[in-house]
């Protein structure tokens, strides 16, 4: 089954996150897709009472890898898992970039997640320049190798976002060709170093309803969306697209 995560990023008050959620879970949408919101902290609570009893699932954006203590302004994943909440993304370029969120601290809260069982979602992407001095693969190798070599996964499936830094929030997305060889890269070099642990691999970047359809390619197992999932018919879109290509 395709997974479709909307990354609302630091979008969304209180009020703004009731009124989209009450419109999502109004709406008619696929039983053949994994829909889940990641809102801001703040409107986690709230959202989570609009979703109770629907298929639609809701997650975090960042977390902290203590479980609790003195760390002034941070949010730890019992409190997710307290919320309810199915996933966390970890490594997002944003958080790499503006945060200094660096593999190692992208490990830990890898670690920190599962042992509150919460699905981790590890985004990994090459910066513009990267990709031209055709580091690529390289880039890949040392942010995947450093989160996830050493650890213990388990026999289970494990999230991974392939999200190139340059079609973030760009509109510029990715060429299918493009999408193809890293996910088959990521698929490769994770499938290596974890052989019993399904991987699941997401593309993000400046997906929308327009260009999703040419993006759901074999080893394309869903989208993390950011800017097209604040619009209910954008994000709705998308998700009908999914049920159309009808992947198990
Ligand atoms: P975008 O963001 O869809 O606005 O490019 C994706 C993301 O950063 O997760």
């Amino acid at each position: 089954m395709m997974l479709v995560l909307g990354n609302w990023k630091m979008n969304k008050t209180v009020a703004e996150s009731l009124e989209f959620t009450n419109d999502l879970a109004a709406s008619i949408l696929p039983k053949t897709v994994d829909i889940g919101v990641l809102p801001p902290f703040v409107d986690i609570y709230p959202v989570a009472g609009v979703l109770e009893g629907t298929s639609i699932k809701f997650g975090a954006q960042n977390c902290y890898f203590e479980d609790n203590g003195a760390f002034t302004g941070e949010i730890s994943p019992p409190m997710l898992h307290d919320l309810g909440c199915t996933w966390c993304l970890v490594g997002h370029s944003e958080r790499r970039k503006y945060f200094s969120e660096v593999d190692d601290i992208i490990k830990r809260k890898i670690v920190a997640l599962q042992r509150h069982s919460i699905k981790p979602v590890l985004c990994v992407g090459e910066t513009l320049e990267e990709r031209r001095a055709d580091r690529t693969f390289a880039v890949l190798s040392a942010q995947l190798t450093r989160a996830i070599e050493q650890l213990d996964l388990g026999f289970e499936e494990f999230i991974l976002a392939y999200e190139p830094v340059w079609a973030i929030g760009t509109g510029i997305v990715a060429k299918p060709t493009q999408v193809t060889e890293v996910h088959s890269f990521i698929l490769d070099l994770c499938g290596k170093m974890h052989p019993k642990t399904k991987f699941k691999v997401l593309y993000g970047g400046s997906v929308n309803s327009e260009n999703v359809s040419e993006l759901i390619l074999p080893n394309v197992e869903g989208f993390l969306v950011g800017g097209a999932s604040l619009s209910i018919s954008n994000f709705t879109a998308i998700i009908n697209a999914c049920a159309v290509a009808n992947k198990n």
